[in-house]
């Protein structure tokens, strides 16, 4: 399971001091609402645009009643995305409100054809008022 930590928006701010008591993680279990174990954590990479990717940690909590395990997921992040939400917002507000293609757009930022297409085709429509991290 995915929790999303709400106030953290910003790749910077959340790698330069990504300590779990700052991040004040949830750890009470959705489920049973017992308290959870800290678990570890994993390492993702997130690119924020131009410049280099970022590996950043994600923690997570273990419930020893039900056996659930939650990652908890900055705003900045979607899962299974190395892309930052702002960058997403940003790819798919070109497409549709400029109107730039998809190549041109891929040249812009520096990144595959490929990708942008996924951009725009995947989210293309919950991007309205852009993601919700961008708020
Ligand atoms: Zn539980």
């Amino acid at each position: 399971m995915i929790s999303i930590l709400q106030n953290e928006k910003d790749v910077n701010k959340y790698n330069n001091n990504p300590c779990r008591k700052r991040l004040k993680l949830k750890d009470s279990c959705p489920i049973c609402n017992r308290k959870m174990h800290s678990h570890g954590g994993y390492f993702r990479y997130v690119w924020a645009g131009k410049g280099p990717y970022f590996k950043i940690i994600i923690y997570r909590h273990y419930c020893p009643e039900c056996g659930l395990t939650i990652s908890h997921l900055p705003a900045f992040l979607l899962p299974y995305h190395v892309i930052a939400v702002p960058v997403i917002n940003e790819i798919v507000r070109q497409y549709k409100s400029n109107g730039i293609s998809i190549r041109s757009i891929a040249k812009l930022f520096d990144i595959a054809r490929s990708t942008v297409q996924h951009c725009v085709r995947k989210h293309m429509d919950s991007t309205v008022d852009g993601l919700q991290c961008s708020t």
